[in-house]
């Protein structure tokens, strides 16, 4: 498997690729999604690409590398996964250890940690150093069902792919309205206006899902890019002009805040709370939230 044979999950897949072509791999990336997803499956597919030579941004799927990840024997790959019901900090002393040396036979040493989520505290604060002083050529791919587990000190030091379970409904639409509903509250446009709008793009759970994770793309983004000159950890790098100028027309905090509101909500919905409610509660503590 490469990673044009992945299904679903266009958008990420194609900036891994690009990422590869560009020569601009992170050193820390965390893809997250629920348990139905096969997140170890692109991960692979992933370092595969990364670390064959076919140099194309995706992997060959015939030289010795790609076959030592199909086989699991890959030297420069470090798996790691919880024991019981976590990660502990010793697992992670070991990692750390063995990323210390020189990678056995490319120039990256890669780790893939799957159920990242689940690492202790300590775990995590020890995490810590390695995501704050990699060696160069460490990728370190978390893998994870519920970041919100995982200290913010961790997440943002990760590029964040959200994957979806199903395909999206032209993700480009609902991110068009995300982008929308926002400059509405932000120009002060009436309650009953932005609810009208949102509401038809939530029509259902899943829509209202995928609505709620744009809109949260959306704030976020505006949010980390004054730290990001790059576009690197944006989730809309092709709208890093249009995120830069927007970020500017907010107050300090407020997108913060936009964000945990959006958060709150998506929390809402999980707990089976009408969809209808939930928005409009939202929309509340985004319109107090202007100035
Ligand atoms: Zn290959």
């Amino acid at each position: 498997m490469s990673l044009k044979d992945t299904k679903g999950n266009r958008k990420v897949v194609e900036r891994m690729s690009r990422a590869i072509v560009n020569r601009s791999i992170s050193h820390a990336y965390l893809l997250e999604g629920d348990s139905s997803i096969d997140k170890l499956g692109l991960a692979e597919n992933f370092v595969k690409a990364i670390l064959c030579g076919s140099g194309e941004g995706d992997s060959c799927d015939c030289c010795i590398s790609c076959n030592k990840i199909d086989h699991g024997n890959h030297e420069d790959i470090v798996y790691l996964a919880a024991e019981g019901n976590s990660i502990k900090d010793e697992a992670v002393e070991e990692l750390q250890g063995r990323l210390k040396k020189k990678p056995y036979v490319g120039d990256r040493n890669i780790a893939i940690l799957q159920d990242a989520d689940t690492m202790t505290l300590r775990a995590q604060n020890r995490l810590l150093k390695t995501l704050e002083e990699p060696a160069p050529g460490t990728v370190l791919i978390l893998l994870s069902e519920n970041m919100e587990n995982l200290a913010q000190t961790i997440l943002s030091r990760c590029v964040i792919f959200k994957l979806n379970a199903y395909e999206l409904p032209e993700y480009n639409d609902v991110l068009d309205g995300a982008v929308e509903i926002a400059d509405m509250l932000l120009d002060g446009k009436p309650f009953y206006a932005v609810s009208g709008r949102i509401s038809e793009y939530t029509a259902n759970r899943d829509a209202a899902f995928a609505f709620l994770d744009a809109l949260e793309g959306w704030y976020r983004d505006l949010a980390i890019c004054e730290y990001d000159a790059q576009g690197q950890m944006l989730f809309h790098a092709d709208r890093a002009g249009d995120i830069r100028r927007r970020s500017r027309l907010y107050q300090r905090g407020a997108v913060d805040r936009a964000v945990a509101a959006v958060e709150e909500a998506r929390n809402d919905l999980k707990r089976n709370l009408n969809i209808g409610y939930t928005l409009r509660n939202m929309i509340l503590k985004l319109e107090d939230n202007r100035w």
